[in-house]
């Protein structure tokens, strides 16, 4: 494992099949880390020629996601470069020619196996108890007698001849040698009957002509190695620096974690997808350390790092091979901390849209003032609604009257200490710190706790028991809008 210090090219290449999942985000982010740490490029190739699986919502999503992370790319999608296209169906010529290269040479095949005889051979394969797989019937067929048949017309797809002895050896970063016999690897399909690549052998070319220094993977993509490294040594290509993370389980440890968002044993949905992250409120600063986390470590404590330390400090010897479990308690930890140390103003921009979201109509320069009540008070961003809704409305949706009644006293002792307060509010200054003497004062004058005088204010007020603290909660509605809060609870009490 040697320590990188030339400048790297690495590239994420999804496939455009789903949303961006929080997994290929991790790998998004190790391989944006490791440019920017290096001052290399980070590249974005979309792996689309897999069109059965195509999903046109896929790409807008991934980009998006990237973005909201702040992985900016440096060549790819509406950057463009000097190695592009960076569509792999705007590349098939490429792969045209090269498949002709390894034809040529011997090292791949044309198969004309039709599908039922394939299908035959696997029935068979299953009775012998072996696995799935191709009995290589084509691979020995006279170069003449296949270009006839490929000119006459007839369907076929090129496979890699595989050797059929011998073992093959990946130096990967993360795990070191991995070892595999030739005779349990396929003669996999190289191209398809249409003529278009699959993801092996597009994989491979690109990233060799993309010139690739370095490929971050996930785990799941160990199995292939053998297939790219053949056909690397094929070609007489250097092949790149393989890095396989860590694959990412579930937060019970046990499973991979979902690849989907659907409704838990416990009724709640958990994120997976980026998107979701930036509905529910986790701040792309967060998540991207906490996601450099998932698999990597710094040193054994450190933990809340800034995008420029997670530059500095990112290297491959340290992420770990072993699988990482995702752990969402962790990171609305992460959350709460990055939200308390945002500026006032930022966090207040940044709530907005949540707001309007909940249906709020709320303005910028009253939530400048709330925002500092609630700050400490959230996890995610999409908590905000409920201890702010009741500032921006003119009348109170209705709410339960009973929530006015402090412990071991009846409605019926409601309307006199909301008189009492009353005259304090409409009265004295109304700053919150002369409220709070005021009221205090006025409390136990009449023989109550604080308490049993702030409840009916609080609820009277705000409609609600849980709020931002009271006596800045009143300074900010102000006395016309107080003093209305408290008459119409004094009515409804009649
Ligand atoms: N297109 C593959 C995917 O969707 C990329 C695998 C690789 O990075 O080689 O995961």
């Amino acid at each position: 494992m040697t320590r990188i210090s030339r400048p790297v090219r690495v590239r994420y290449a999804p496939s455009p099949t789903g949303f961006l999942h929080v997994g290929g985000a991790r790998t998004a982010l190790y391989d944006y880390l490791l440019a920017q740490k290096t001052g290399g490029a980070f590249i974005l190739r979309i792996e689309d020629t897999d069109q059965k699986r195509y999903n046109p919502e896929a790409i807008p999503d991934l980009l998006a996601g990237l973005r909201y992370l702040g992985l900016h790319w440096d060549e790819g999608p509406e950057m463009g470069g000097d190695y592009g296209p960076y569509y792999q169906t705007e590349r098939l010529g490429i792969y045209q020619k090269y498949i002709k290269v390894l034809l040529d040479q011997g090292h791949a095949y044309r198969c004309f196996c039709t599908p039922e005889r394939l299908a035959q051979v696997n029935e068979e394969r299953q009775k012998a108890r072996l696995l799935p797989g191709y009995d290589r019937f084509c691979r020995n067929l006279d170069p003449s007698e296949s270009d006839r048949r490929a000119e006459a017309g007839e369907s076929f797809v090129v496979r890699l001849k595989v050797p059929l002895t011998g073992s093959i050896t990946l130096h990967d970063a993360i795990r070191g040698d991995i070892t595999i016999e030739n005779e349990t690897i396929q003669d996999t399909v190289l191209i398809k009957s249409d003529g278009i690549p699959t993801y092996h052998f597009a994989v491979v070319v690109d990233d060799h002509l993309m010139e690739i220094t370095h490929v971050l993977r996930g785990e799941e993509w160990i199995s292939s190695f053998p297939i790219h490294l053949h056909l690397y040594n094929f070609f007489g290509w250097e092949p790149p620096v393989f890095a396989h993370l860590p694959l990412i389980l579930n937060p019970a440890g046990k499973g991979k974690m979902s690849k989907r968002e659907e409704r838990a044993p416990d009724g709640k949905v958990y994120p997976v997808f980026v998107h979701t992250f930036k509905e529910r409120g986790y701040l792309p600063e967060a998540l991207v350390n906490y996601l450099a986390l998932v698999g990597w470590s710094y040193d054994d404590k450190t933990e809340i790092m800034s995008r420029e330390e997670l530059i500095e400090r990112f290297s491959l010897e340290r992420v770990n091979p072993s699988p990482a479990a995702w752990n969402y308690d962790k990171l609305d930890h992460f959350n709460g901390i990055y939200i308390r140390n945002l500026p006032i103003e930022d966090l207040t921009d940044r709530l907005l849209p949540f707001l309007a979201a909940a249906g709020i109509n709320a303005d910028r320069e009253t939530l400048l003032k709330i925002t500092p009540l609630i700050q400490e008070r959230l996890t995610v961003l999409s908590d905000a609604p409920p201890w702010v809704d009741f500032f921006f409305v003119g009348e109170l949706p209705s709410y339960d009257l009973n929530l006015l009644v402090p412990k071991k006293m009846t409605l019926a002792d409601v309307p006199d200490i909301l008189q009492v307060a009353r005259r304090v509010l409409a009265n004295s200054d109304f700053t919150h710190e002369a409220l709070d003497a005021y009221l205090r004062e006025a409390a136990n004058s009449q023989g109550l706790k604080p308490g049993e005088m702030f409840q009916p204010i609080r609820v009277a007020v705000c409609g609600k028991m849980v709020a931002p603290p009271l006596f800045e909660t009143l300074e900010i509605l102000g006395r016309e809008k107080v003093l209305q809060r408290i008459d119409r609870a004094l009515e409804r009490l009649q």
